[in-house]
Formats: C-alpha cells, sequence, structure tokens
C-alpha cells in the first residue's frame, strides 16, 4: 500500500521553480533515498512531505488521506535532521521522553518506550548520561530515538550523517539500514552521496534541478540508467 504519495507537486520561491510538477509514491516499509547533487531540491521535498513547507500547487497524501493543509506535527511523521539538537541540561533518558511528555503520555508508558527505543538504538547503558558526555554518533542514535518514541507512520532524515566524521558515517549507514530492517517502517533519506543511496536504499529517486530522473533499486538503476546523467551520479559505466 502508498504510504505517502505526491500528486502533481510543485514548489516555487519566488520566481525560482525549484519543483516542477512531481509525481511520487512510496510505498509502506521502503527504505526510499533521495539522491542528486547539491541544489537541486532534496530538502524542499522532503520539506513538502513534513509539512514544513507548503506546496504552490499540487497534493501532498499519506495513508490515502489529503495532507497538503495539514500542519507538520499532525501528519504522524518524525523529521531526522543532520544537526541534532538534543537538550544538554537533560539525560538521555530525559531527551528521548521528552516528546512524549509534551504529549501528555502516563510516566509509565514513558519509561516503557524509552527501554524499547533504547535497546533497538543499543543506548540502554547511556540513558543516564547527558549529551555531552556522548559521542556524536551516540548523539545522533538519541535524537533518532526522540524520533521513535512518537511511533511516526514514516521517518524523514535529511542527510543525518553529514556532520560525523567518515568511519562513524559507515557505522551509522549500517545502524539505520539494521534499523529498518528490523521496524520497517517507511523512511525517506536524503543525500548527495552515492554510495550511502546504493548501500541504503530500496529505491533511489534520482533528482535533477527538481525533476525525477529516475527511479529505480540500486541495482537496476546501476544496470539500467536511464542516461548520462544518472549513470554518472551512480557510477555505472553506460
Ligand atoms: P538540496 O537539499 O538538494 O541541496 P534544496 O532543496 O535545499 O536543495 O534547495 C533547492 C533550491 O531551492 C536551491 O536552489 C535553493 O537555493 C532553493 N531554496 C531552498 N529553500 C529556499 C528558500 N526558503 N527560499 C528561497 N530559495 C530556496
Ligand atoms: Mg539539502
Amino acid at each position: 500500500m502508498a504510504r505517502i504519495v505526491l500528486e502533481k507537486v510543485t514548489k516555487t520561491f519566488g520566481t525560482a521553480e525549484v519543483i516542477p510538477p512531481l509525481d511520487l509514491t512510496i510505498e509502506d516499509g521502503e527504505f526510499t533515498v533521495f539522491v542528486g547533487p547539491s541544489g537541486c531540491g532534496k530538502s524542499t521535498l522532503l520539506r513538502l512531505i513534513a509539512g514544513l513547507e507548503e506546496t504552490t500547487s499540487g497534493r501532498v497524501l499519506i495513508d490515502g488521506g489529503d495532507v497538503t493543509e495539514v500542519s507538520p506535527s499532525k501528519r504522524g511523521l518524525a523529521m531526522v535532521f543532520q544537526t541534532y539538537a538534543l537538550y544538554p541540561h537533560m539525560t538521555v533518558r530525559k531527551n528521548i521522553a521528552f516528546p512524549m511528555r509534551m504529549a501528555g503520555l502516563s510516566q509509565a508508558e514513558q519509561d516503557q518506550r524509552v527501554e524499547v527505543a533504547a535497546e533497538s538504538l543499543n543506548l540502554t547503558d547511556y540513558l543516564d548520561r547527558k549529551p555531552a558526555q556522548l559521542s556524536g554518533g551516540q548523539r545522533q542514535r538519541v535524537a533518532i530515538g526522540r524520533a521513535i518514541v512518537r511511533d511516526p507512520s514514516a521517518f524523514l532524515f535529511d542527510e543525518p550523517l553529514s556532520n560525523l566524521d567518515a568511519a562513524l558515517r559507515v557505522g551509522m549507514r549500517v545502524e539505520i539500514t539494521e534499523m529498518h530492517a528490523r521496524m520497517k517502517t517507511t523512511m525517506i533519506y536524503v543525500t548527495h552521496d552515492q554510495v550511502e543511496a546504493m548501500t541504503m536504499a530500496d529505491r533511489i529517486v534520482v533528482l535533477r534541478a527538481g525533476v525525477i530522473e529516475q527511479v529505480g533499486t540500486p541495482l537496476e538503476l546501476y544496470r539500467t540508467p536511464r542516461n548520462t546523467f544518472v549513470a554518472g551520479f551512480i557510477g555505472s559505466p553506460k
């Protein structure tokens, strides 16, 4: 079943049409990567799905319902950015529980969900630490944990690893892929990094100047790139 559908969505900033009419369907449980060069509209597209940007025209559907006019907090999605703003004075436990406390969940429910999230993110031993006592990768996991406990219908990641050093990035790539395999939640992952796209995606959406050049599995894009842009970007010999 389709989890997220974009119908003839456009976005114009001033006179610049950053996203010309675009159609896209994202299936339930799929790990989709939006890849393309800097400035091609990846973040804009993700923000349109999240509701952080208003569409200029077109419709955004989640689980069949039109959410084009629905505020970000009511769309049931979780967004993880490259800069993970944790509360420095709060423990990991309190950071992860924060959105649940705001939503008024019972203490028992909060504790239980924190335990489950911490376990799936290998944070169980760090729950009583403050963010300053964590590595960059651990902090990023806390940020993901804070998104997990809200039980979102999809995760949206915008270049979440680009602030981490190379070695950590490889580890986190594997962790996010494993997290998807365990949770089977729909995930959309934005990156300009071809290796991340090829190693993480079920399906890749290649963007150039707001236009979808090709959609396919990593193998399909590698074997049968539609044009030289895709071929060049994905790194296949065509
Ligand atoms: P990417 O994430 O692929 O690097 P973006 O979606 O951030 O690209 O940006 C796509 C284009 O839209 C760029 O040319 C950028 O300058 C422009 N853009 C993005 N946000 C705004 C904005 N709020 N106002 C004006 N132009 C913007
Ligand atoms: Mg971006």
